[in-house]
């Protein structure tokens, strides 16, 4: 047993200065703190409960946008009407993530915070060799069992994938991270390895995530997350696609499009290229198949994760079409 102290936050003021101390940690809904803490990869002198926190799990629903608390849960975001009907990649992409229990309690900010699930990471018989958890260690996985590793964004020092779903969506739709008063793009709030994998987020000691802000667009509004995986449910991604689309009025010719990418890179990945292959041209499979390959066209695969850099082509046309068919 590893003692540590458990603190009740009286605000969102006192939680941040309380987190600010060296050993402590914000405990939300538990459901990937407690496992890191299980296996020794997270190791709290305090645990600051945030929990409880009023205000901080609204849902604000505007002309502008989406305004999601930190503390709002995954299964309630996901059922949302308003979310559902005016970012429907966003309810999806929360709806085909882990199970309805781990739903109910784990949080939107908690979520964001997610750590990777290589193996290497989590094995607490394997602690010598993990840059992520010790810096300067050596990374396992590169030489070793990589069906589940990032064929994109990887570096010498660390080729985990980032495992979340509903950070795709919100890249894909320029969302933005409150830190309080601070404001960040999602897509730079999420790190790449290079030589510190060990910090995947751009958070200060101090701060902590208040909410998050998704501004209204065509393209969220006709929206879709196709996440392709080794079994139907409470499964991680091998590769997903957060996709929307918004066509001009002849109905055919792309006016605006996001693509981004989960389940096979170091962070949430936009894929501009294929966004901007397409913008103006018309929505034709082929054109959308050819274009879909440019989703991968820096990946680097480390043997038995080459499949991804096949898949998550598919994934991205396939999402395209089914949106087109839509249309
Ligand atoms: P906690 O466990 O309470 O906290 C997680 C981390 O975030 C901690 O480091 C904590 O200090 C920090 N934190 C919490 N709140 C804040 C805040 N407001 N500001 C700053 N830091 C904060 N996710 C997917 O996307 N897709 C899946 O398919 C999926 N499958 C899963 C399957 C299983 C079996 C499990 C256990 C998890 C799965 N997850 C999946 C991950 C799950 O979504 C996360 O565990 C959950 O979202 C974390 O939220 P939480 O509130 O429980 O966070
Ligand atoms: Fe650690 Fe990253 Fe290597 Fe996995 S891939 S063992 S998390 S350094």
């Amino acid at each position: 047993m590893r003692d540590f102290s458990y603190l009740r936050a009286a605000s969102a003021e006192a939680a941040r200065q309380a987190a600010a101390l060296p050993g402590a940690m914000l405990l939300a809904g538990g459901t990937t703190l407690i496992d890191l803490a299980k296996c020794g990869v997270a190791e709290p002198d305090t645990l600051v409960d945030i929990s409880h926190l009023k205000g901080l799990d609204r849902i604000e629903i505007g002309e502008r946008g989406a305004t999601i608390g930190a503390l709002a849960r995954m299964g309630h975001v996901a059922d949302h009407a308003d979310i559902k009907s005016r970012f429907p990649a966003v309810s999806e992409a929360l709806w085909q993530a882990a199970s309805a229990q781990i739903r109910n309690m784990a949080t939107i900010g908690g979520n964001l915070m997610q750590r990777t699930r290589c193996a290497y990471f989590r094995d607490p018989s394997n602690f010598s060799a993990c840059n992520k958890r010790q810096p300067g260690s050596g990374c396992s996985a590169i030489g070793g069992v990589t069906r589940g590793h990032a064929v994109l964004g990887a570096s010498e020092a660390c080729i985990a994938m980032y495992p979340g779903d509903l950070a795709t969506a919100l890249v894909a739709f320029d969302a933005i991270a409150h830190l309080g008063e601070r404001r960040i793009s999602v897509d730079d709030f999420f790190l790449l390895p290079g030589a510190t994998p060990d910090r995947e987020h751009a958070i200060e000691a101090g701060e902590m995530i208040t909410a998050i802000e998704i501004p209204a667009s065509a393209a969220a509004r006709r929206s879709t997350y196709l996440k392709v995986r080794d079994r139907q449910s409470y499964e991680f991604a091998a590769a997903s696609a957060a996709v929307g689309l918004e066509l001009e009025a002849d109905g055919r010719t792309i006016r605006d499009l996001r693509v981004a990418l989960g389940g096979v890179a170091t962070k949430p990945w936009r894929a501009r290229a294929v966004e901007d292959a397409l913008k103006g041209k018309v929505l034709e499979p082929d054109a959308v198949r050819t274009a879909s390959l440019l989703a991968v066209e820096s990946a680097v695969d480390h043997g038995a994760n080459h499949y991804k850099i096949e898949l998550a082509p598919r994934v991205v046309a396939r999402a395209i079409l089914k949106l087109g068919d839509a249309a």
